[in-house]
């Protein structure tokens, strides 16, 4: 093959994409509308997590090519507030997610996959908005519309090392709020599954109980804001391109734990192009399973509110995390049942997305 692959969008998807084609000798040439990788993001810690599968993420990720050269570091412990009930620690032998950094900035998982792959001969064009693209492009340009928002900020602190979840209608409804702390390096977001003009007031709470709740002191606070995308259509292979990432939907919509899907869509979409295999057919057996039944498990998470996160609290402390969460990610005859009433009560959003998505690259 000798003209380059086009990849539309330089996120972890795209990237992941690139550093596998580079890896068997196929000329890629991945175009990104800003003037580097990660401006979307703003330096915030994210978690990569570490429960959907048995094999460790950090192994399966090596498996695919892709190095660990970027601040992934295993947290094996956290503690979950509940409203109506006591704070509970989480702890498992292995590591529930490694925090990694998001943005233009040094040790980012943005800034480390784009170093492999350069080092691997990708091109890079920036400072390029592509609007359409030849056959067999890679698109994967992200979100395209809020289904979630987080809202929160990145600090500095002499705290110690910590992991927090919050499930509380009061501080992020229908959702939850974060505290991540490594090394004097901090973020707390809220992250809203809906009323997301109550975004002002679910930032003022969440701050207000994490300082309260940890005692920890805040510096050098620097607000961000942020979306995501969840739909399902039937295939990703749209105007010829080979749709990845966000800009397909993949993501968790239970929780939001979208760099696993994009990672991993990235790596599926160059299988298709190097084998020569239908992409549906791959997406549709690796992802599909756990893409249906994160749409399940926020269905039923908005349908039992306060009881079902007090049932989420008791059996995160009282289990394995990892692997009661393992069991709740992937597909199950019980939650197939229920899919049909989860895609019906989402349909709505689904649809719009459809048509947006028409028109976007
Ligand atoms: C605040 C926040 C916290 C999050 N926390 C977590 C977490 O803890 N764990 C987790 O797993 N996930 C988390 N996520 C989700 C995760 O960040 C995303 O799912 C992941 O980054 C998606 O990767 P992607 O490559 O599909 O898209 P993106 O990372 O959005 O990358 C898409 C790229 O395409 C570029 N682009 C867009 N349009 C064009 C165009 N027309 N031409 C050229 N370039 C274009 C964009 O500028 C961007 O660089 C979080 C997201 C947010 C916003």
């Amino acid at each position: 093959m000798n003209e380059p692959v086009t990849i539309v969008g330089a996120g972890p998807a795209g990237i992941a994409a690139a550093i596998v084609l580079r890896r068997h000798g196929i000329p890629v040439r991945i175009f990104e509308k800003y003037p580097d990788v990660g401006y979307r993001l703003s330096g915030d810690f994210q978690g990569l997590e570490n429960w959907s599968t048995e094999p460790d993420v950090v192994e399966l990720l090596k498996g695919m090519g892709i190095g660990i050269n970027f601040l992934c570091v295993p947290y094996y412990s956290g503690s979950v507030h509940v409203s109506g009930m006591d704070a509970v620690k989480v702890a498992s032998g292995r590591p529930i997610f490694y925090l990694v950094r998001r943005g233009a900035v040094p040790g980012s998982l943005d800034t480390g996959l784009r170093e492999q792959a350069m080092a691997l001969g990708a091109e890079f064009v920036f400072n390029h908005r592509v609007n359409d693209f030849p056959d067999m492009s890679i698109v994967g340009t992200g979100p395209t519309a809020a289904d979630i928002i987080a809202v929160g900020m990145t600090f500095t602190t002499t705290g110690e090392d910590m992991a927090v979840a919050v499930f509380d209608d009061e501080i992020a409804l229908r959702g939850y709020a974060y505290l991540l702390v490594h090394r004097g390096f901090g973020t707390m977001a809220s992250v809203l599954y809906g009323d997301f003009h109550r975004e002002k007031e679910s930032f003022a709470r969440m701050s207000e109980f994490f300082r309260g709740k940890t005692a920890i002191d805040i510096r050098d606070e620097k607000r961000f804001a942020g979306y995501g995308t969840f739909f399902l259509r039937n295939s990703q292979i749209l105007r010829k391109g080979l749709y990845v990432g966000e800009s397909a939907g993949f993501q968790d919509y239970l929780w939001g734990f979208g760099m696993r899907y994009a990672l991993l869509s990235g790596f599926l979409a160059a299988r298709s192009i190097m084998e020569g295999v239908d992409y549906d057919l791959l997406w549709k057996r690796e992802l599909k399973p756990m893409l249906e039944t994160s749409l399940v498990n926020r269905f039923l998470v908005e349908r039992f509110g306060g009881a079902g996160y007090r049932y989420l609290a008791r059996k995160l402390s009282s289990s394995d995390p990892c692997e009661f969460l393992r069991r709740h990610y992937n597909h199950s005859f019980g939650k197939h049942l229920l899919l049909p009433i989860a895609k019906r009560a989402f349909r709505n959003r689904t649809r719009l997305h459809n048509m947006a998505l028409r028109r976007d690259p």
